[in-house]
Formats: structure tokens, sequence, C-alpha cells
């Protein structure tokens, strides 16, 4: 199939801009009637001529189209060499983890993903794969924690709940002269606002549900990376193990994918506004933004987001959780529901909802308490949202 692309027009699209390559991304118009848009490869399986002799594709586990086209969109978006596509963002990370042996450790952010820190310490550590969780902003203390064991460094930038932003260079730097893979869960910032492997990390993991399909209608996982060792082994993996998406899937999040420059703007530019509101408004005590340096101790890294994205939690002064409910309650146009990323706003408990697996202990010691309300700003006009946030405060 490949061989009967224009070469030419393939090596152009490499150079294209971000904003065209969103587009074009390892997309071409369709060999077998010129469809402008990727086709939904909708088979299982495909046609040999002789024992071994096919197009490149043998059965969809293994390859489908539509899903490389998708994976060559992401590795284009992230300036990797490598793709690939997953059922979900968290059969992304099992894959991933699966590369390690019984006695490997791997360093985890603290203030992380709930169903991550879940199927690292319920499931992964059954395997005896080690954890630990912690500031990834505390370059110190890291270097203590690493040893001989130590594999991976787990990086989610900025953090989820609590918005701090890890510096992925000063990390790569400790990393590195410990030959330890770095990988990032890029998930809240997409490759529009931050692309880990410019600064040195190994891997780039997406939970492409939420901004790169963008409208809430699907559950896909995606990875990108250079080296052409993990790709074998994650290639293997996603084969062997076979938690692959489907091909509609994969064509709905390269559909979302046209727009990400496009939203995320608007996802920035509502939420900045949203920003200013909250951090006025007297029901509020602290607001928690990328943008917005939460402990003088530790830097922003200078130049590592191009812009704050359209995440932002915040404590309500009050810790009645009956009154937080009914705040919660309250929303119109914020839809109280987990997940994150869509067109639409969403507004979210992260106590009782999306962190709830994580033990309350090790919940609250990241910040997370009960008075925390998590919001995806969506690209609805700020002005309602705006009026939605009043109204549901007073
Ligand atoms: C949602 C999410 C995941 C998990 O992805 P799924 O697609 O739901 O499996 C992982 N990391 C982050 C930051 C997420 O928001």
């Amino acid at each position: 199939m490949e061989g009967e692309i224009n070469f030419t027009f393939v090596l152009m699209k490499q150079k294209l801009k971000f904003n065209s390559r969103t587009i074009h991304g390892g997309q071409h118009p369709d060999v077998a009637y010129g469809a402008v848009m990727p086709p939904i490869y909708q088979t299982s399986t495909y046609r040999q001529t002789s024992p071994g002799q096919h197009k490149g594709y043998e059965y969809s586990r293994t390859h489908n189209p539509t899903r490389t086209a998708l994976e060559k969109s992401i590795a284009s978006l992230e300036g990797a060499q490598y793709g690939l596509a997953f059922a979900s963002g968290m059969a992304a990370i099992d894959s991933l983890t699966k590369l390690f042996l019984p006695g490997d450790h791997i360093i985890s952010t603290n203030d992380l993903y709930g169903g991550s820190y879940r199927l690292f310490e319920n499931v992964f550590a059954r395997y005896d794969l080690k954890f630990d969780f912690m500031d990834l902003r505390d370059i110190k203390h890291l270097q203590t924690l690493i040893h001989e064991s130590t594999k991976m460094i787990w990086i989610e930038t900025p953090t989820n709940p609590m918005m701090r932003v890890i510096d992925i260079k000063a990390i790569v730097e400790v990393a590195k002269q410990e030959d330890i893979l770095v990988a990032v869960d890029n998930t809240f910032a997409t490759p529009y606002l931050q692309r880990p492997l410019e600064w040195g990390a190994d891997l780039v993991m997406h939970s492409a549900t939420k901004y790169l399909s963008g409208h809430s209608d699907t559950i896909i996982g995606l990875m990108a990376y250079s080296c052409p060792d993990i790709d074998e082994r994650l290639k293997f993996v996603q084969n062997a193990s076979g938690a692959v998406p489907g091909p509609m899937d994969c064509y709905l999040t390269l559909r979302g994918i046209k727009t990400l420059h496009l939203r995320m703007e608007r996802h920035c530019q509502n939420a900045k506004e949203i920003v200013t509101f909250l951090s006025n408004h007297p029901q509020v005590d602290q607001v928690f933004y990328p943008g917005i340096s939460q402990d003088s101790s530790f830097q922003l890294p200078k130049g590592q987001m191009r812009d704050f994205g359209g995440m932002i939690s915040f404590q309500t002064k009050t810790k009645d959780l009956e009154k937080i409910h009914q705040v919660l309650s309250r929303f119109k146009v914020f839809t109280l529901a987990e997940s994150l990323g869509g067109v639409e706003s969403l507004v979210g408990h992260p106590a009782s909802m999306t962190h709830a697996s994580i033990p309350k202990r090790e919940r609250e010691r990241s910040g997370v308490f009960e008075n925390l309300i998590r919001l995806s700003v969506g690209i609805e006009d700020v002005r309602d949202l705006i009026q939605d946030l009043k109204q549901a405060l007073n």
C-alpha cells in the first residue's frame, strides 16, 4: 500500500508546520478512490494472493490502515519517529509497563491520574514491580530515590488535578546519567502546548480520549517515541496483549486532531478569563493553573509550555462536603462528569470521582482535599461559563 503513494508528497508533509500537520500528518488521499478523508477500514482480516503475499496488512489486531494513519499522525505531532495506538490511555500505560521485569523500580509523579496510580499500585505491584510516588518538582529528592533497579520515571505534567508543572528537561538530565527511561503523560498539555521529546524525554503517552479526539465520543490511547528498540518491544506487546482501538475510534481521533490547534487556543483563552474570575471570587480559596507558580521554591520551567491549557482546579472556602455537593449540583452549562478535554465544559470533584481510587492519605498528601473542584474549560462563549460559575458558587 505504502508503495503506491507518491513519495514526494509524503516527504513534503513531514516539513509542514504544526498547525498543518494536525490536518495532514500521516494522511494522504486514499489510493483506491481518492477519498480525501482516511477511510474507516472496518475489517478484521486481509486477502493474501498466496500465503504471505499481501499489501502489508494481515490481521487488524496487528495492523489496520486507519490505525496506521493515526499512529503516523501522533508521531508527526510529537516530532517522533514512531506512534502507536491503544484501546485506551490505560491500555497504553499497561503495555508500556509490561516492558519491565519483576524487581524493576519505577518513580512516578505523586499527583497523577487516579487510574494510572491504580494500575501501578494495584496491578503491577502484584507482579513485583516497585513504585515510588513523589513530587517530581523536587529534583534533590528524586536523586535520593534512584537506585540500580530504577528503570523509568513517569511524569505527568501539568499534574492532575493540582496543575503543578514538572521540569521535563531537569529530570531528563538526572535520568540520562543512569540510563533511565523518561516517559511523559502529555494528556493535559497535548503536543500543541508541550512536546516532551523536544526536552529529551524518551516517550510520550496520551489519553487521546481527551483533547486529541476532543469531542468526548471515544476512548483511545496513543504513544509516540523515536527509539527503534522501544518500537520493536512495544509493538510486540501491543500485538501480543491486543488492547488495540477499532478503526472507527481511530477515525474519530484523526478527525478530532484536525482542529486541535484551534480548540486549544480557545480552551486556553477561556481558561485564563475563568482563572481571573475565580481568583477574585469571595467563595474561592486557592486557584491552581499551570501558569501560576504555587510554591516559590520551584521555578516554572521556562518555555516548556507554549500556553497553559484548559484545566483549572480551585478550592472552595467552605470545607462542608454537603455545601460542596450543592455547588456541584447547581451547574447548568458545565456538566458534572468524569473526563476532560472535550469541546463542552465539565466540572468534577477529584476526591470522589477521578481520584477516588487513590487512598485518602496519599491523595491529601498531594493536596487533593474534599474542597477541591476541577474544571475542564470547553470552547463555549466564556461569558456563559462565568455566569454559570457565578450562580453555582453563590
Ligand atoms: C484519562 C486519563 C488517563 C487514562 O486514559 P483513558 O483513555 O481513560 O484510559 C491517563 N492519564 C490522564 C492524565 C488522563 O486524564
